[in-house]
């Protein structure tokens, strides 16, 4: 089928979901909404039974040796929850967390003798959750420990440890530092007291200023995540965030829209009246372009669409690969991965997770088989051009020269507002920027099209 006959056959609502539509404002309504969180392929699902036999063959064989390996790993646990949050597993409690690390680790060493990751180095660990900063000092020094013993690291690795302002006390930096991390995320979403308490974080900004001043004692690269579109929160707070952020001592950023999930607890708060209405999406727009427009006149380097770096120890390896199709083999209840041409999450009860372990079985609980190789590598280099903001329709028809149709899509975008064209590249426009992820997911979806044989 060709992109347009496949296009000619959408009702007039799927089709605009996918190309969007035109309009005088195209920085608030080039499309309804955005279309997904993270754009990428799907894969045929694989039935319960085969999950065991498919997760040994693929991790029996040699790696290919071509890509790059990452590892993901899982902290399912929080002090408090915050109130937009759809990833809040489970509150810590110093016992489980004890068995949990027991688990973790007799996951990994089990893997790490595996013969797809016994030969591989990594590039890029990735401890994220949930809140890694929470973990006890003793668990903490026992999951690095695991790590190091059992992953062959790559001398340039990168070892990021997420966490949330409140467990920067040295006794735990120095643990994380001398086990091996190299890089802290931290979760701060606002700098301001009244929306930070709103959303559920604990300290006031006074406090979350002082403990990033303590960070800078050690030689760890910093990296603060703020959230655009809180409950409440005005044009005017979310620039003082940014312009916090400047002034703070840290070496990158990442900038996230808030989703507000329907049945969450945030959109039950706001239904009661309890907390403020978040920004809608033209909302979002507004805040996302006046953070852009201040960074871009302050020279701060973009690595992607939503990441910015002060610094060039900043690289941001783990982001960047696990979406553009490196290996990431996960770790912990709650995390997914991909190795072998299959993709697959983990259990998210720890109690089921556990289970899983003390039977010897990878904790999986959803397996996808992945698409071709190819039409991976098309969707990888979709993925990773428009992160950065352009399509080089040149390279993608150098994989596959049916692909050169998606100049359709293209000339639509660049018609609507959405893009322009220098050179042998389409550039997304200023206004294009903040709809990139819903334009990812049409390209890739428009390229499996077009690659179906
Ligand atoms: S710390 Fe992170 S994972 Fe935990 S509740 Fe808050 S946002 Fe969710």
């Amino acid at each position: 089928m060709t992109l347009k006959e496949y296009l000619d056959s959408l009702s007039e609502e799927k089709r605009t979901a996918l190309v969007g539509r035109e309009t005088s404002d195209v920085r608030h309504e080039a499309f309804t909404e955005k279309r997904v969180v993270h754009a990428g392929l799907s894969g045929r699902l694989i039935a319960p039974e085969e999950y065991q036999n498919v997760w040994h063959r693929a991790m029996s064989m040699p790696p290919d040796g071509e890509r790059t390996y990452t590892v993901y790993i899982h902290i399912p646990f929080c002090q408090t929850k915050c109130l937009y949050c759809g990833f809040y597993q489970n509150a810590s409690r110093q016992e489980i967390e004890d068995v949990y690390i027991d688990d973790l680790i007799a996951e990994i060493e089990r893997d790490a003798a595996m013969p797809h990751l016994k030969t591989v180095n990594i590039k890029s660990i990735f401890i994220g959750g949930g809140t890694p900063s929470s973990l006890s000092v003793r668990n903490a020094a026992r999951l690095l420990a695991a790590i190091r013993e059992n992953l062959n690291l790559c001398t340039d690795y990168e070892l990021t440890f997420e966490g949330r302002i409140h467990d920067l006390a040295p006794e735990r930096i120095e643990t994380w530092l001398s086990g091996g991390v190299n890089r802290i995320s931290l979760g701060v979403q606002s700098f301001d007291t009244i929306l930070r308490r709103r959303v559920g974080r604990i300290e006031p900004r006074e406090e979350v200023l002082a403990r990033l001043t303590l960070l800078k004692c050690w030689d760890v690269t910093v990296i603060v995540d703020l959230i655009y579109g809180l409950p409440g929160q005005t044009v005017d707070l979310w620039m003082k965030d940014i312009a916090t952020l400047m002034e703070a001592s840290i070496d990158g950023m990442d900038l996230y829209q808030l989703n507000v999930f329907p049945h969450g607890d945030l959109a039950r708060a706001v239904k009661a009246g309890r907390v403020p209405p978040c920004a809608d999406v033209a909302g979002q727009a507004d805040l996302y372009h006046a953070a852009r427009d201040f960074l871009t006149v302050h020279g701060i380097e973009r690595l992607s669409l939503c990441h910015w770096r002060r610094d060039p120890r900043e690289r941001s390896l783990y982001n960047t690969l696990a979406k553009t199709g490196a290996v990431v083999y996960p770790f912990g209840c709650g995390a997914g991965g991909n190795v072998g041409g299959i993709s697959f999450m983990h259990h998210r009860s720890i109690e089921v997770y556990h289970e899983a372990i003390t039977r010897g079985e990878k904790p999986i609980m959803m397996m996808e088989q992945q698409k071709s190789k190819k039409l991976r590598s098309v969707s990888n280099e979709i993925i990773a051009g428009l992160e950065k903001g352009y399509v080089d329709l040149h390279r993608l028809t150098s994989l596959d020269m049916r692909l050169e149709e998606l100049r359709i899509l293209l000339c639509i975008w660049q018609k609507n507002g959405l893009m322009y064209q220098k050179n042998d590249l389409y550039h997304l426009t200023a206004d294009g920027e903040f709809w990139y992820v819903s334009m990812t997911q049409s390209m890739v979806e428009c390229a499996e099209i077009l690659m179906c044989e």
